[in-house]
């Protein structure tokens, strides 16, 4: 597995870090990170300031490999902007926030080829070209974290729609690039546009954001069902993959975490069948999802359990409704839990 340092630049101008010390817990890469920024994981909710050293869930889109969460902690600086980079990420601030007015426009331009996707999604029409665009903040949650992009749609007076089929935050800058599928004539009108000052408004498909959201919190509650179990089995989370397509979250194991032998008749199910009581007593009960700052890390709490985290969530786990804990699997020593929400 190859180890990357944390870029703890980034973090910091995109908002999710401040300046003090590094982040030291959570197991995923920011939402808004690109594949290959490591985010650092812990098994303890405690958010002690320290220099990362345990392993690193990749973003979970690429289906990648883990990565090492490396990098140097960093230096005492003047806290950022919550919201900081090219673009301000209000999809970090409320994940019932759906519509935004009053976005300016900073960019669009078609993309490069080399930045194109293999192909236009199914319903883009024929001879579509691929524009991106840049707004100076946006409600659209770009795909990262395990969790996929938000879809919707772009408006703004005189100009065509804009269908917004993915959107990915870029490194440099913190920017966030809405990508849209349109005929030449619509490129050339949102292109030209850019040169003036507009105003652009953003519709998220709110019954796709709620999906992903509830897909999200349920992979962190997840967490929550492994730690209520006794005796403890002191599985470290790593990887968590957030999409409606097969989400799990895997654990790493180590020296001191319980081994389950898969082969031992009733043991594997006789876990998972523990998992998925407290899942569902979690459910049941309801619990709010809190989300903080803490040396500019944005951390997401539930039950108790909490870690960095730049994803969108529930309000309370309550809102999940029922998840099915479906599959327990060896991967490469590491335990794979799968799951659904239904
Ligand atoms: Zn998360």
């Amino acid at each position: 597995m190859t180890a990357e340092p944390m870029d703890l630049g980034y973090l910091q101008r995109i908002g999710l870090w401040q300046g003090g010390a590094a982040p030291s817990n959570g197991r995923e890469v920011p939402a808004s990170a690109p594949s290959g920024a490591a985010k650092v994981s812990a098994s303890s909710p405690s958010v002690a300031a320290k220099a990362p050293t345990a392993s690193a869930a990749t973003n979970g889109s690429s289906g990648g490999a883990p990565a090492s969460g490396g990098g140097a902690s960093g230096g005492a600086k003047a806290p950022a902007p919550v919201s900081g980079g090219l673009t301000e990420h209000v999809f970090l601030t409320d994940t019932s926030l759906v519509e935004l007015d009053g976005c300016k426009l900073i960019e669009a331009a078609l993309a490069e080829k080399a930045e194109k996707p293999a192909e236009a999604p199914k319903d883009a029409p024929a001879g579509a070209v691929m524009i991106t665009v840049i707004l100076a903040r946006t409600v659209f949650h770009s795909q990262g974290g395990g969790q996929p992009a938000d879809v919707g749609t772009l408006t703004a007076e005189g100009l065509p729609e804009l269908a917004v089929s993915f959107v990915s935050c870029r490194k440099t800058d913190g920017a966030i690039l809405h990508d849209s599928w349109v005929l030449p004539a619509t490129a050339d009108a949102w292109t030209k546009a850019a040169a003036g000052s507009v105003q652009v408004s953003c519709h998220v498909d709110a019954v796709r954001r709620k999906l992903y959201a509830r897909l999200h919190s349920a992979g962190h509650l997840l967490d929550c069902a492994v730690n209520a179990i006794q005796p403890p089995l002191k599985w470290v989370p790593g990887k968590g993959f957030h999409f409606p397509d097969g989400p799990y979250v895997e654990y790493v194991l180590n020296d001191d975490s319980r081994k389950i032998d898969m082969k031992k008749p009733g043991e594997k199910e006789g876990t998972l069948k523990e998992i998925q009581d407290n899942m569902d007593r979690f459910v049941a009960s309801g619990a709010r999802v809190n989300i903080r700052y803490q040396d500019g890390v944005r951390q997401v709490e539930m039950v108790g359990e909490e870690c960095g985290c730049g994803g969108t969530h529930v309000a309370d786990v309550s809102e999940i409704g029922k998840i099915e804990v479906r599959k327990m699997a060896n991967k490469q020593g590491n335990i794979r839990l799968s799951y659904q929400v239904v």
